[in-house]
C-alpha cells in the first residue's frame, strides 16, 4: 500500500518544476495525493478535510529549499503538521501523589480493554515498580472476569475476586477500598463494552466514573476500525469525559490513521499503543513514528531536513565571514534573533526533560524573552531590503511607516536601530583588534 502511495507521490513531484516559493498549484497537486494517502491510512474524512485545509494555508508561499522539489517540500510541511497534531511530545500516564490511583479503561467490545489492562499492569509493575490491583467490571460476558484473572496470573498482578450479581459501580467501589487497605499504588478498572455504542453502556460507564473518580479515563480503541471510531470517541468524550487514548492493533497492517482521528476528536493525547497480542506489546506513543506510518514518506522527510540543516550551516558561515569583515546589517541581526528564538524553544524543551528543568529556567532567564524577540523581528520584517542593508536610510517618515507596519511605536523602531548601531560598532572594534589583538587576548590566531 505504501509503495503504491510513494510511487504516486513521486509521479506528482516529477511533474512539478522548481520555483522559488510553493505556488497554489504545487501545493494542491501534492495535497491531492496526500489526501488519498490519509484516507487510505483510515483517517476519518472530516479530519482529513480539516487537516488538508490547514496544511494548504501553511504551505502556499513557503520557500522551496535548494536541492528539494516542491512536492518534497509539501511532504515535509504535511509531516510536521501531522506530528504537531498528533501531540508533538509524548504523554505518560498520570499517577496521583496519594495512592491508590484509579485508572478506568473504556471502549467498545473487542477493542482490547482487557488485554490492555493486563499489559498496563505489567508495565506499571515492571517499569515503575508499582503495586497494581486489577478489577473486572465486565458483568456482561461471563468469561471476561476469568480472562482478567488469567492475565493477572501471567503478569503476577493481583485481581479483585468477583462476587456473583454485583453491579459494576459496586465492584469499582470495592476495588478502591481493597486497594487502599492493601496498600496498592494503582487500581485498573476494566469495564465492559458493547458491540456498538448505546445509551446503556454510556450510563454504566458514567456510574463507574462517579463511583471511582478515576485519575485517568482511557479510551481503548482499535486502530483498524478507522472511520467508525470517531462516533465512538465523540460519545465517550461528551458523556464520560476522557483523559487519554490507547490505540490497539497498531501492528502488522494498521496504518495508524485512527491516531490522528482520535487525537482530533477527543482533543486528548494518545498515551500508549498496543502493537500485538503479547503482554509486553504495549509501547509509548511517538507522534513522529506514527506520522511516518501514516504518510510512509520518512525518506523524503529526512531528505528535506538534511537540506534545511545544510542551509542553516551555510547561513551561519556567511554571517561569520561578514562579522570577520566587520559588517553587520539588520538582516544579520534578524538572523541572530532567529537563532535566539530557537534556543528559547530549547529552554522550554529542557524544562520538560527530567533533571534539566533548572538549566531550562536559566536559559529562559538569560533574556530569551520570546515576545521581545518576536517584536524585534516584526520591526525588521517591516523594512525594505534596502533599509535592512543600509539602516542609515531610515529617517523619520520611514520610521513611521515601519512602526505602523509592525504594530509598534516609533520609539520601538528607534530602540532597535540604536541596538543595531551599538552591535555594529562592536563588530568594527573587533575587526580593528584584528588577529594580533585577538592573540594578545590569549586566543589562538
Ligand atoms: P475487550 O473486549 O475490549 O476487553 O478486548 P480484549 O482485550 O478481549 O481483546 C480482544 C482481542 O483483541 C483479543 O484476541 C486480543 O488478543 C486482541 N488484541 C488486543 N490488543 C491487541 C493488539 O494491540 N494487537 C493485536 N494484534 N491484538 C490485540
Ligand atoms: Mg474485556
Amino acid at each position: 500500500m505504501f509503495d503504491n502511495l510513494q510511487e504516486r507521490l513521486g509521479k506528482v513531484f516529477e511533474g512539478l518544476t522548481k520555483r522559488g516559493a510553493l505556488t497554489e498549484e504545487d501545493v494542491d497537486a501534492a495535497l491531492r495525493e496526500v489526501r488519498v494517502a490519509l484516507l487510505e491510512a483510515d483517517v476519518a474524512l472530516p479530519v482529513v478535510k480539516q487537516f488538508i485545509a490547514d496544511v494548504r494555508e501553511r504551505a502556499v508561499g513557503q520557500e522551496v529549499l535548494r536541492s528539494v522539489t516542491p512536492g518534497q517540500q509539501v511532504v515535509k510541511v504535511v509531516n510536521d503538521r501531522l506530528v504537531e497534531m498528533l501531540g508533538g511530545e509524548q504523554s505518560e500516564i498520570t499517577l496521583k501523589t496519594e495512592p491508590p490511583t484509579p485508572i478506568m479503561l473504556v471502549g467498545l467490545q473487542g477493542s482490547g480493554k482487557t488485554t490492555t489492562t493486563g499489559k498496563l499492569a505489567k508495565r506499571l509493575k515492571e517499569k515503575q515498580k508499582k503495586r497494581v490491583l486489577m478489577a473486572s467490571l465486565d458483568v456482561q460476558r461471563p468469561a471476561a472476569q476469568d480472562q482478567l484473572k488469567q492475565l493477572g496470573w501471567q503478569v503476577g498482578v493481583d485481581t479483585l475476586d468477583n462476587v456473583p450479581g454485583e453491579p459494576p459501580k459496586a465492584i469499582a467501589k470495592r476495588a478502591l477500598q481493597q486497594a487502599t487497605l492493601g496498600g496498592y499504588d494503582v487500581v485498573l478498572l476494566d469495564t465492559a463494552g458493547r458491540l456498538a455504542i448505546d445509551d446503556e453502556l454510556m450510563r454504566e460507564v458514567a456510574e463507574i466514573r462517579d463511583a471511582a473518580q478515576p485519575t485517568e479515563s482511557l479510551l481503548v480503541c482499535d486502530a483498524m476500525t478507522g472511520q467508525d471510531a470517531v462516533t465512538t470517541a465523540e460519545r465517550f468524550r461528551d458523556e464520560v469525559g476522557l483523559t487519554g487514548v490507547v490505540l490497539t492493533r497498531v501492528d502488522g497492517d494498521a496504518r495508524g490513521g485512527a491516531a490522528l482521528s482520535m487525537r482530533q476528536v477527543t482533543g486528548k493525547p494518545i498515551k500508549l499503543i498496543g502493537t500485538g497480542e503479547k503482554l509486553e506489546e504495549l509501547e509509548p506513543f511517538y507522534p513522529d513514528r506514527i506520522a511516518n506510518r501514516i504518510l510512509g514518506m520518512g525518506d523524503v522527510v529526512s531528505l528535506v531536513e538534511k537540506a534545511q540543516e545544510s542551509i542553516e550551516e551555510e547561513d551561519a558561515q556567511k554571517l561569520e565571514k561578514k562579522l570577520q569583515k566587520g559588517r553587520f546589517d539588520l538582516d544579520d541581526m534578524a538572523q541572530q534573533y532567529k537563532q535566539l528564538q530557537k534556543m528559547g524553544g530549547m529552554s522550554q524543551l529542557m524544562n520538560m526533560m527530567p533533571g534539566m528543568g533548572k538549566m531550562g529556567k536559566q536559559l529562559q532567564n538569560a533574556k530569551f524573552d520570546e515576545k521581545a524577540l518576536n517584536r524585534q523581528l516584526a520591526i525588521i520584517s517591516s523594512m525594505t531590503k534596502d533599509e535592512r542593508k543600509r539602516p542609515e536610510l531610515i529617517k523619520a517618515s520611514r520610521k513611521q511607516r515601519i512602526a505602523k507596519g509592525s504594530g509598534m511605536t516609533v520609539q520601538d523602531v528607534n530602540k532597535l536601530l540604536k541596538q543595531h548601531a551599538e552591535a555594529q560598532k562592536m563588530m568594527k572594534r573587533v575587526k580593528k583588534m584584528g588577529k594580533k589583538g585577538l592573540q594578545r587576548h590569549g586566543m589562538p590566531g
